[in-house]
């Protein structure tokens, strides 16, 4: 096998590795961000580094239409207080 060739997917693994490490701790896939590791290498991991936070499971982000704070949210709730400015508004 060629030592080049060797050297790059070993490069490769190790930046997928680290990625998919990240990948929990702002609640993304950790398969996606394997593979933006792996593919994209150092620039793979910027973007991994520099990812918003997603929102976890069974909630999404909602923005208050009055001071535009963000708060994570269910899915399934009718209404959203905000934390900042406390303005009641419907959860679209
Ligand atoms: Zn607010």
């Amino acid at each position: 096998m060629d030592p080049i060739f060797l050297v790059w997917l070993i490069s490769a693994l190790i930046f997928g590795l680290v990625c998919a490490g990240i990948a929990p701790t702002k609640n993304r896939s950790g398969i996606a961000f394997f593979f933006a590791g792996f593919v994209l290498s150092l620039v793979g991991l910027i973007i991994c580094i520099t990812a918003p936070m997603a929102p976890p499971k069974g909630m999404r982000a909602h923005k208050c239409p009055k001071c535009n704070a963000e708060t994570n949210v269910d899915e399934d709730s009718q209404t959203v207080e905000c934390w900042q400015c406390h303005l009641v508004s419907p959860n679209t």
